[in-house]
């Protein structure tokens, strides 16, 4: 895979998101990718699927519905998008990149696991392609800096192409909650953790019965300061290599004693 022999005029861009084929970010991608190339497809969900994850299709039959030239959505998951975008649609000329987002809200250390945004890349990887998911983070009740991503996001993409990739990565990239003069830098960072887990609120329904809501505020404190959390909540551009190959390696030969 080396896609910085290409120029990135000539790109076949694929964009997809989790939010759906009306989101704003997802505009907002497709119109920065033109910027970059003039062969921009778009596959995106009918309909917002956040925290779908790697969900795949499989039992029921999936629709595409043509909305223009090169614009596609899909009564699926993202992961669908990307598959039938890759291996059917493009068949014939699979694309350079694939681009997931602009996700409305952070995918975050273990927010990655959910993330309908970072699926999407991460089928891209799957196939094959540099893939890179992004997203704006947003604080609650406040209106979403899409700015910052426009500022930050071309150069980005530009540079990463440039950037050696591995097999099977992608790059999970997270924009600050700042305005856009106030963002410095862009910093490579790992995929953090938060210090709080998720809460399980146990509640009774008007019929008496009991039911569970999972979630808890967001805590955006992080465990260490290199962290993809920590450089988003300190103003910063989060730039995450990750890879599909999820051993744990410093597990396999202690395990190989025990099992052996
Ligand atoms: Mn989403």
């Amino acid at each position: 895979m080396a896609p910085s022999r290409k120029k990135l005029g000539s790109l076949r861009i694929l964009v997809s998101n989790d939010d759906g084929i009306h989101a704003p970010g997802l505009k907002l991608l497709t119109r920065i990718a033109q910027s970059l190339s003039d062969d921009v497809w778009v596959v995106a969900p009918e309909t917002e699927q956040s925290a779908a994850s790697h969900s795949l299709t499989v039992r029921t039959p999936l629709r595409m519905r043509k909305l223009g030239p090169r614009k596609f959505a899909v009564d699926g998951t993202p992961t669908d998008c990307v598959l039938l975008g890759v291996l059917h649609l493009l068949k014939d000329h699979q694309p350079d990149l694939v681009l997931s987002g602009i996700n409305n809200g952070s995918n975050l250390a273990e927010d990655i696991a959910h993330s309908g945004t970072v699926a999407a890349a991460s089928m891209g990887a799957a196939l094959g392609l540099p893939s890179i998911a992004f997203s704006q983070t947003i604080s609650v009740g406040e209106t979403t800096r899409w700015a910052t991503a426009e500022k930050f996001a071309p150069d980005l993409i530009r540079k990463l192409m440039a950037a050696e990739w591995q097999r099977d990565s992608l790059v999970n990239v997270n924009f600050p909650d700042k305005p856009a003069s106030a963002v410095k830098d862009i910093v490579v960072t790992h995929q953090g953790r938060r210090r709080r887990r998720e809460i399980v609120t146990e509640s009774v329904d008007p019929f008496g019965r009991p039911y569970y809501w999972m979630g808890s505020p967001r805590n955006d404190q992080a465990t260490d300061e290199d962290s993809d959390i920590s450089v988003v909540s300190r103003g910063a551009v989060s730039v995450t290599p990750l890879r599909l190959d999820l051993t744990q390696e410093k597990m396999l030969s202690s395990m190989r004693k025990v099992l052996g």
